[in-house]
């Protein structure tokens, strides 16, 4: 079994955020590998596991930090890592980064057919969630979203969606593009043997020339969608911190009775 795993660097989410022209502002060693992704490693993994043969893929599409992403695929247990890092790619849509990750795609398909391409669920910055139909739609694959579990025989892919009314059991033939939420897996931690490796372990790094995409057709330039406006959230008004100094319990239960709350 052939499996690649799109996995997105995604800044650090806890930290202040600032933004410059619609994006976020990005520091050195600022992120990682967005934490939805480790479900998309986890699944292929396990696939892997249980067929008792077959690789694993890690790719991602960014700017130079973006090699962090795959790193940590490698040390959750991916084979190989493939990192796309070209300038002209800045100011990509979501058209555009499937248009990459598809090129890079077929070019691992063409040298050795994959069987399946597994996404996270959502990247925790960009959070549109299209980037899996876009990325079927450019490579003209079957595509299965949001699956909740995952298995494969006979040459099909088939998942269970976890809608608000109901479970729904959908298959498609291979290869398919798959996306998984968190509820498909726990994904695993690295061991020390595997951090250890990833360290060392080779990134293969292509260009837009290494995969024949034009770069005017990818980037800003190209872009359908533009980022108008970016401003900080406002801190919340109205709150009240109360100190506890023994009567914390009677100050919140006056507060819920003010308000008709209890
Ligand atoms: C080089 C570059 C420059 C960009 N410049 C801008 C910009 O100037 N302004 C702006 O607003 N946005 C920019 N973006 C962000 C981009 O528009 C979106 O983040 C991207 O299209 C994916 O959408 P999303 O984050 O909503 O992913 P979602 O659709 O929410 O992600 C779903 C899944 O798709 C996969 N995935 C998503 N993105 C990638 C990726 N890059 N590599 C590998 N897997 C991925 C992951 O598996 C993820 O879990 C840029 C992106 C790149 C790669």
């Amino acid at each position: 079994m052939r499996i690649l795993v799109t996995v997105k660097f995604t800044p650090d989410l806890q930290s202040q955020r600032s933004f410059t022209d619609g994006s976020v502002t990005r520091t050195a060693d600022d992120g990682s590998m967005n934490e939805l992704d480790e479900n998309a490693v986890e699944a292929a993994l396990q696939l892997v596991e249980a067929a008792g043969e077959g690789e694993v893929y890690a790719l991602t599409v960014g700017g130079p930090d973006a090699v962090a992403a795959v790193r940590k695929a490698l040390q959750l247990g991916a084979h190989h890592a493939i990192h796309v890092s070209d300038a002209e790619i800045a100011g990509a849509d979501v058209f555009g980064t499937a248009k990459v990750l598809a090129a890079a795609i077929r070019k691992v398909h063409d040298e050795q057919p994959l069987d399946l391409v597994i996404t996270g669920m959502a990247a925790l910055d960009g959070l549109t969630s299209m980037l899996p139909t876009a990325l079927a739609a450019d490579l003209g694959w079957a595509q299965l979203t949001l699956a909740s579990s995952l298995s494969v025989a006979d040459g099909t892919a088939t998942i269970v969606r976890h809608m608000p009314d109901a479970h729904e059991t959908m298959s498609a033939p291979l290869p398919a593009v798959v996306s998984v939420t968190d509820e498909a897996n726990t994904p695993r931690y690295p061991n020390f043997k595997l951090i250890m490796a990833a360290r060392k372990a080779p990134v293969t790094q292509w260009s837009l020339a290494d995969l024949g995409v034009d770069g005017a057709s990818v980037g800003a330039i190209a872009a359908r969608t533009e980022v108008v406006d970016a401003s900080e959230v406002p801190p919340r008004e109205g709150r009240q911190v109360v100190t506890d100094t023994g009567d914390g319990g009677v100050v919140l239960a006056d507060f819920l009775i003010e308000r008709g709350l209890a």
